[in-house]
């Protein structure tokens, strides 16, 4: 309804004049006139009063509001408090409508949705996922630690460790098999949300997809090793004009077994937990390394092996040997004749030990570095091929390095050479006067 807000006071006054000309009359005619008009002005100071009592009180009370029918300055502070309350009411209307329909929409997520407390992980909200999902009870587990409800060692963990990563494959609580993955998000100063998302399906095609490769590596070694097998029979001298064929055959079914060989190593990585804790020797690794980068070199690169951490490593003695002859086998085949390769034992200030493998090769441009480790993924194709590589090495390198805790570090300058880091912490660092049973 319109109200003309403008002129309120012309009301007012007109309502001021009326009564004082009513109080100057009713003076006049009983004699008294300055009695008249002190009547007049204490009649309207009351009336005011009380209409200044009247909008406290439906202030104070928080009355529903009416629009007023009178005029003038009261009436319409009355209409612009009533305008303002029903602002008001639409717009807690809006914001209520919208909160539902959030917490309708958390509600109907798949993933559990938690608010967290982030001073004691106390439970301030979940959505009916999370009944499902992490066997939450509705009301009764509101304001409980989310670590007394879910007590698996690695949740623990997880979140004293600062829960910056998501947190995979971690079985249900509720114990029927399903696997989840959990992921913790800075929701506001006060609040964290935890998301738990059912990964089940999502690992069992991750599983299906390494169970293939290495059923296809498997299959594929047999006729293979047979074809080599008949290439190596066949002397390029008996039949002159296929002498290059031959070679070539040779060179091609060898890469091809170095691939599957090595999809192979990576499917049993893939597979593999936890790798054996030996004493690694490795005085006897390096010399190893030596030999192994002398007889790839052909004399034609200088190599230099430093030790100065002069300590073990615990670890998988064939693994960790796979891994750094890798390393140098890429140093070496990708350092043009005449370069250096640098192979270092080196311990670290920050606490453990580090194997490096420096040269002065091509180096990688910034933008390949971040993708080297990825399976197949090369720099140059027809470089790679021309040294022989299967662009699966340094894949093979990192899964090593990862189940020794250790860290990959690689720093390149295109032009002047790359050096690959393997970072191993302190636990796997031991004394070299320590007994060692399986030398390399
Ligand atoms: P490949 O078998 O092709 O060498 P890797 O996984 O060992 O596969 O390496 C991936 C890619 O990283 C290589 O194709 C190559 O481009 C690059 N690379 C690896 N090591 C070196 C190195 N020491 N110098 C230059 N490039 C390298």
């Amino acid at each position: 309804m319109a109200r003309d807000l403008r002129r309120p006071w012309q009301h007012t006054l007109l309502r001021l004049a009326v009564v004082l000309a009513a109080g100057m009359l009713v003076g006049l005619l009983i004699g008294q006139f300055w009695l008249g008009v002190t009547l007049a002005l204490l009649a309207i100071l009351v009336w005011h009063y009380v209409r200044l009592h009247r909008v406290l009180q439906r202030l104070h009370s928080r009355e529903r509001l009416h629009l007023p029918d009178g005029r003038g300055i009261w009436s319409d502070l009355d209409a612009l408090l009533f305008v303002r309350q029903r602002e008001g009411v639409r717009r807690k209307r809006r914001l209520l409508g919208a909160l539902r329909s959030f917490r309708q929409a958390a509600a109907a997520l798949p993933d559990a949705v938690l608010v967290l407390d982030r001073r004691d992980l106390g439970i301030q909200w979940f959505n009916e996922s999370a009944v499902r999902l992490l066997g939450l009870q509705p009301r009764q587990d509101i304001g409980v630690r989310f670590l007394n409800l879910v007590r698996a060692p690695r949740v623990h963990a997880w979140f004293e460790s600062g829960a910056a990563e998501p947190l995979i494959d971690l079985p249900s609580p509720q114990g029927d098999g399903s696997r989840l993955s959990m992921r913790l998000l800075e929701y506001t100063p006060e609040l964290y949300l935890l998301v738990a998302r059912d990964v089940s399906k999502l690992l069992q095609l991750e599983q299906m997809r390494q169970d293939f490769v290495a059923n296809v590596s498997h299959e594929l070694r047999t006729p293979l090793t047979v074809l080599h097998g008949y290439l190596d029979m066949l002397d390029p001298e008996d039949v002159p004009e296929w002498g290059g064929l031959l070679l070539e055959m040779r060179r091609q079914s060898l890469r091809m077994t170095q691939v599957v060989e090595d999809l192979l190593t990576l499917s049993r990585l893939d597979a593999c937990e936890r790798l054996p804790e030996d004493p690694v020797d490795m005085r006897a690794m390096l010399r190893t390394l030596a030999r192994d980068a002398d007889g790839l070199s052909n004399g034609g690169h200088t190599i230099r092996v430093v030790d100065e951490a002069k300590c073990d490593l615990l670890g998988s003695s064939k693994e960790l040997h796979s891994a750094f002859s890798n390393l140098v086998s890429n140093a070496i085949r990708y350092t043009p004749k005449g370069g250096e390769v640098r192979i270092a034992l080196q311990s670290r200030s920050e606490g453990g030990v580090s194997l490096c493998v420096q040269d002065t090769g091509p180096g990688i441009s910034a933008d390949h570095l971040p993708r080297i480790t990825e399976r197949f993924y090369r720099v140059s194709n027809s470089r790679s091929r021309e040294s022989g590589g299967t662009g699966l090495g340094l894949s093979i390198v990192k899964h090593v390095v990862q189940l020794h805790q250790g860290e990959l570090q690689v720093e390149s300058e295109v032009g002047k050479g790359s050096r690959f880091c393997v970072l191993f912490p302190p636990e796997r660092v031991l004394d070299r006067d320590a007994e060692i049973d399986n030398p390399a």
